[in-house]
């Protein structure tokens, strides 16, 4: 069978491993990505990583490399584009430098976009020619898949499905686009709800500084708060969801991230919110699913990227 190596890289942490063309994870490791110490330093560390990773699987025939990567980023070449997450990576490609280390060919590709992917072909919903898998964490973003084929734009920068407005006035994302569903519904959004409750002396559990994960909790201990906070979230997240459905009618929506996790003992609410907002032909049922892959999904993308088949 056939090995690729696939990297998943995120502002925070990067992981490789050698993935078999039946979806196995043969061997992995993970180190920090440290943006702030440079693209090279980055990119050397990753090349260790790989080598490491290929040495430990004992897998005869390695093909190519996949990198699932936060960006943006040009799919045709890996070069990064201002990624909000990974500062100073501006302007650079690591795939001239892995070619070089290790002898094979590199592809790199946005992580959304490749978290579809994954989910297209191992996912439980796999098979599925139209889906979108919408990541929803620190920010929010998707990947798409559209005749089974991934819908890159123009420019590499489709997919930012975060900055749709759905709340026109509303608070803004990092960005700076007002009203927008990253501004509304994401765990920085979240967070900063939280804040902005304390700062106007709202009764509640919650303290200064609290993250979107201590907003959920208190909201499921029934803080009236937080409570608050979360359902608003919800509602936009539900809007977003109901435009995505009416432009791509896809056979699923797949949603990932921190966020998504948060919402999980509310799905139900979150399904009906859905509904609310979508067109008719969803008042039996909405294809929106929590994904079944796990933290696994971005270096299963990077896979498939690599092995060409998309
Ligand atoms: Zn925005």
């Amino acid at each position: 069978m056939r090995h690729v190596l696939a990297a998943d890289i995120g502002g925070t942490q990067m992981r490789a491993a050698v993935v078999r063309e039946d979806s196995a994870i043969l061997a992995r490791v993970s180190a920090p990505t440290l943006p702030g110490d440079g693209f090279d330093a980055a990119t050397e560390r990753l090349s260790m990583m790989f080598q490491q990773v290929a040495a430990r699987a004992l897998a005869p025939d390695i093909l190519a490399i996949g990198i699932s990567t936060a960006g943006p980023v040009d799919p045709t070449d890996g070069t990064y584009r201002h990624p909000p997450n990974l500062e100073g990576w501006h302007g650079s490609s690591m795939a001239p430098l892995l070619t070089d280390h290790l002898g094979m060919p590199v592809r790199v590709g946005h992580d959304a976009t490749l978290a579809a992917l994954a989910e297209t072909r191992w996912g439980a919903r796999s098979g599925s020619k139209h889906l979108l898998y919408l990541t929803v964490s620190t920010g929010i973003g998707a990947g798409i898949i559209v005749d089974g084929r991934p819908v890159i734009g123009a420019s590499g920068g489709a997919g930012e499905v975060g900055h749709m407005i759905v709340a026109p006035g509303g608070a803004s994302c990092g960005a700076g686009c007002p009203g927008c569903l990253e501004g509304n519904a994401s765990g920085r959004a979240i967070a900063l709800a939280a804040a902005a409750a304390i700062d106007q002396g709202a009764q509640t559990v919650l303290v200064p500084g609290s993250d979107a994960a201590a907003v959920f909790a208190a909201a499921d201990d029934g803080d009236p708060v937080a409570d608050t906070i979360v359902r608003g979230a919800m509602g936009h997240l539900a809007a977003g969801i109901a435009g995505l459905l009416a432009i791509f009618d896809p056979q699923a929506i797949i949603v990932g991230g921190g966020i998504a996790e948060g919402f999980a003992p509310r799905w139900d609410a979150l399904i009906e919110a859905i509904q609310e907002r979508a067109l008719p032909r969803y008042s039996s049922g909405v294809p929106v699913e929590r994904t079944t892959l796990g933290d696994e999904v971005g270096l299963l993308g990077a896979a498939l990227w690599a092995l060409g088949e998309e």
